[in-house]
């Protein structure tokens, strides 16, 4: 029989692939998606969801040195920033684990230790970003104020607002276009600076008092309504994201519109797809972490320890060499990657871009220039999990962010590979990458979905 039908390769579409029935699968699943972007804006918010989930599921809380057996569903929360699950196999665990890893914060607006100021009968917020954003996009929107304040004491108050319909939100002013003909002339870096992205949050003065007034009156609003002090603050973890719902994209509703698809759009089908491989004869672990946007570092990014401390951990319980569960553990690291978008076409290179609805995409490296900071997974590992895609029939592409030299981008892949652990790339393509709202397609997050789930079985 003639093999030519077979010997090119060629990019497909989910449409095109996997046909009606998944698509509508697909929209189905989107639904749940949507409902975990709107209840989880923040890491703290993501672990309570996924703490919600997993108790659902029948997952408990781990705590170290705690004996394991077979079957067992645990979970821990790392100071309700990070959380990672585990479901113990009936296989050895010297079989390795089958992971996958993603993360739950995002690009935002934090607010500064002292932030509080008063500007002309105007009173602000000061804020220091979190993350890679392009400035300009934070402009003249509605911003929603989430986090927590400790108190000395250590008393926890928890604040949302901006995110209820009755409620008020934040907002950055911009210059208007009659005033502007300097500022346009400006490179775009030169006109945005950190320094401006001041949050208006209030102008009536407190009555009865004359010097700093408006500031007086939103002290008085924050003892009233939460009894803190502008010291609290101090010890605060407080920022701003775009107000709003997540909402589908397109008048065929193929898309989605959010804050935050980076990363929940792969924590969360890493997250179900975990849950709902329970029958996996292999042990798996879901993790979620903090602080990927500004480097993995701290005791909730991917480089603190806990990983290496829980794996040492169960390998011991189950009489297990750790060493030897490493290095026979695989991991997919679940991170978004660009999008193709036409526009900005100089920038992507086709051949190798993801494209919209083309299914889950995998990095097999990352990094920027000569491939500089990437793990760069192995032809073994790629072969291996090309076989577990194809034989689920996963749609799936391969993709780099974009042409050689034009830019790049790190992930948690090369902190996983630092443990021996085999690890590669593979997530959702994502539209408007960083900005307030991002875009991606539904199949693409359903395939995400079903490829995570094929892994874990595989
Ligand atoms: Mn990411
Ligand atoms: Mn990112």
């Amino acid at each position: 029989m003639s093999q030519t039908n077979n010997l090119k390769y060629e990019k497909k579409t989910v449409y095109e692939k996997a046909g009606e029935k998944i698509v509508a699968e697909a929209y189905e699943y989107a639904k749940g998606y949507v409902k975990f972007l709107d209840a989880a804006k923040t890491e703290r918010e993501a672990v309570i969801e996924s703490v919600r989930i997993a108790e659902n599921a029948g997952y408990r809380p781990y705590t170290f040195g705690q004996p394991i057996k077979a079957g067992d569903k645990l979970y821990y929360n790392n100071r309700g920033k990070n959380i990672f699950l585990f479901r113990i196999g009936t296989e050895p665990i010297d079989n390795g684990i089958r992971i996958t890893a993603a993360h739950l914060d995002s690009p935002r607006l934090d607010l500064k230790q002292v932030p509080i100021y008063e500007d002309n009968g105007m009173c602000f917020f000061k804020t220091h970003y979190y993350g890679g954003i392009r400035k300009y996009q934070w402009l003249a929107l509605p911003l929603a104020l989430h986090g927590v304040v400790v108190k000395q004491s250590g008393e926890v108050v928890n604040i949302t607002i901006g995110e209820n319909e009755s409620d008020p939100v934040m907002y950055i002013t911009d210059l208007l276009p009659h005033l502007a003909s300097k500022e346009v002339a400006k490179t775009v870096k030169e006109a945005f600076s950190a320094e401006k992205l001041n949050i208006l949050i209030g102008s009536k003065p407190l009555e009865g008092t004359e010097k700093s007034s408006v500031k007086m009156g939103i002290l008085n609003y924050l003892w009233d309504t939460y009894g803190i002090t502008e010291e609290d603050f101090l010890s605060a973890e407080l920022c701003l994201v775009p107000a709003g719902k997540a909402r589908d994209v397109g008048l065929d509703r193929s898309m989605i519109c959010a804050y935050g698809h980076d990363d929940r759009v792969c924590a969360y089908p890493s997250l179900t797809a975990f849950i709902d491989a329970d029958e996996s004869i292999h042990t798996t672990m879901c993790l979620l972490v903090d602080k990927e946007e500004t480097g993995s570092d701290g005791v909730t990014g991917m480089q603190s320890s806990l990983i290496t401390d829980i794996i040492t951990e169960i390998s011991k319980a189950l009489g297990a060499n750790e060493a030897l569960v490493r290095a026979n553990s695989k991991c997919l690291s679940s991170d978004v990657t660009a999008t193709f978008y036409p526009n900005f076409s100089d920038v992507y290179e086709h051949q190798n871009s993801s494209l919209l609805g083309c299914g889950i995409s995998m990095c097999k490296y990352t990094g920027s220039g000569g491939k500089g900071g990437t793990s760069d997974a192995s032809a073994e590992l790629v072969a291996w999990v090309r076989r577990c895609f194809n034989e689920a029939g996963v749609v799936w592409q391969t993709s780099e962010l974009g042409k050689v030299d034009a830019g790049g981008g790190g992930t948690i892949a090369k902190f996983m590979a630092k443990h021996n652990i085999d690890t590669v790339d593979t997530g959702v393509g994502v539209l408007s990458m960083h900005a307030p709202f991002e875009v991606i397609s539904k199949v693409d997050l359903y395939e995400s979905y079903r490829a995570f789930r094929a892994f874990y079985h595989f």
